[in-house]
């Protein structure tokens, strides 16, 4: 009873842990406290059950669970360690997945333990089903995210297949609440069938969709572990869960928001029906390019200067380069401030996590709303590895893929300085009119290599 009570206290102690984190994940001072908090939340939870649950437990699974333990720590801290801020965001969504296949294991390996209850066979389905979406559309999204599944793949009448899929799925998944057959055939149905429809869920899904779809998936982790937590009463699993799945949710709605799309045109008639990547009017035209001094020339006699972070940014490690540029031109009287598009990158949060990381004043972030009324009066916009979130094709043409999605409307500014390597296009694949326009200048090559070119030339002026 002691130990039950004990048990229980460790559980309210590492909810409280994850809500005071994630509080603290709100602002980039606070977040690295926050992690920790909520990290050694989870690590006193787990130890909890390990020593203080109420079942013999022998020698050797002690063993096997602490060379388990050992085992995933290992690989999780290399691959943590090792990863490349570019991949970070395939990770979260590898991680991510990971997370959506343990609530699928545990209903796989609990069923059989459960089915005198309906209440509990109801929870453990819903995990599995949620948790294997979750799982196999999240293996989609990362190879979607490390180039190996590049274009979005549509079966003919994907819609109807997919739907006649849910609905199969659902419709075993009551069958099994409803009749708890002793069998576990139907339960490795039920996992297939989801695995698949996560599959044919995420597959025609594309270009500038993916962060939805991203944000969409970790909250049915959270969710699936929830459910988790209802099967062994567990407060601390079923907070963290209903968090995860909260955030998630909130998360889904902003992008949908920030993409000026509804949730069910993202699942239902994704980007690209209209013609998908690749496609949309080509600009033609000629450009213009400038060099690492006639660029730190408009920059030094510049009043307002905007810099617009793209995933370009991340792959050149150009945030530290960038932030001393900002300083530089700072300390000659200019006025820089940074744009931030809430999908730029490859994850929710990539440019503010990657100029955080060079210990830019957050003040100087500021959001696509905030900022789009200000280019009018902006001297010189340089783009930094951004393509898709300033391409005017999003509100010029209506037959490209990306026509609709509110972007940061640079073009007009007085002069636009591009910082790229060739003409080849972001990530959804079409060409960018922007490049072509008269104010614009095209600076080619790495960006950090550019930066710091140009940080050279203002210094020597
Ligand atoms: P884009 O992918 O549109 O463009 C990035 C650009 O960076 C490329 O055109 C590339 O051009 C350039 N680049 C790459 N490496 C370098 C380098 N070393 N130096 C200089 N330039 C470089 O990025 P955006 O941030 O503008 O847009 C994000 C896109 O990703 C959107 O379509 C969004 O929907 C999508 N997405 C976003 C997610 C999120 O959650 N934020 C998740 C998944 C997708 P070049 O090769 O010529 O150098």
């Amino acid at each position: 009873m002691e130990t039950q009570g004990l048990l229980n206290l460790a559980y309210l102690i590492a909810a409280v842990t994850f809500m005071v984190g994630m509080k603290m994940l709100g602002s980039p001072k606070t977040a690295r406290k926050g992690n920790l908090i909520a990290a050694f939340g989870m690590g006193l939870a787990i130890l909890a059950t390990i020593f203080l649950h109420d079942k013999e437990v022998s020698t050797l699974v002690y063993t096997l669970i602490f060379a388990a333990i050992a085992f995933g720590t290992a690989i999780g801290w290399y691959i943590a360690v090792k990863v490349e801020m570019t991949k970070m965001p395939e990770l979260v969504s590898f991680f991510n997945g990971m997370g959506g296949a343990t609530a699928a294991l545990i209903g796989l390996l609990e069923y059989q333990h459960y089915t005198d209850s309906s209440y509990k066979i109801a929870m453990i389905v819903a995990g599995l089903l949620i948790g294997s979406i979750s799982f196999s559309g999240s293996m989609i999204a990362w190879a979607k995210l490390n180039g190996t599944m590049r274009k979005p793949l549509r079966l003919p009448s994907y819609n109807v297949i997919n739907i006649v899929i849910l609905l199969a799925t659902l419709a075993l998944a009551v069958f099994i609440i409803i009749n708890r057959p002793d069998s576990p055939v139907y339960l490795y149905a039920l996992f297939a069938l989801a695995l698949l429809y996560g599959v044919m869920f995420v597959v025609p899904i594309g270009g500038a969709d993916m962060p939805v779809v991203i944000s969409l998936l970790n909250s049915f982790t959270g969710l699936a572990a929830a459910f988790g937590g209802f099967l062994y009463d567990n407060m601390a699993m079923l907070t963290g869960g209903v968090l995860v799945g909260s955030a998630g949710t909130i998360l889904t709605i902003a992008m949908t928001k920030a993409m000026n799309r509804s949730l069910s045109n993202v699942i239902f008639g994704a980007f690209g029906d209209t013609g998908g990547s690749g496609e949309g009017k080509t600009s033609g035209g000629t450009v213009k390019s400038i060099n690492p001094s006639d660029a730190a020339i408009l920059l030094n006699y510049a009043n307002n200067v905007v810099i617009v972070p793209g995933y370009g940014l991340a792959v050149a490690q150009a945030q530290h380069a960038i932030h001393e540029l900002e300083e530089l031109l700072e300390s000659k009287g200019v006025n820089v401030k940074y744009a931030i598009h809430p999908v730029a990158g490859r994850m929710p949060g990539h440019m503010n996590v990657l100029l955080a990381e060079a210990n830019v004043d957050y003040d100087k972030l500021v959001d696509m709303d905030d900022i789009n009324p200000q280019f009018k009066n902006t001297d010189v916009v340089l783009v930094v590895g951004a393509n898709d979130v300033v391409n005017p094709a999003a509100k010029n043409d209506p037959s490209s893929p990306i026509y609709g999605m509110p972007i940061l409307n640079v073009d007009e500014a007085k002069n636009v300085i591009v910082l790229k390597r060739s003409m080849k296009p972001g990530y959804a694949g079409i060409e960018n009119e922007l490049f072509y326009n008269p104010k614009t200048s095209m600076l080619f090559g790495d960006a950090k290599d550019s930066i710091t070119k140009i940080i050279n030339e203002v210094k020597n002026m």
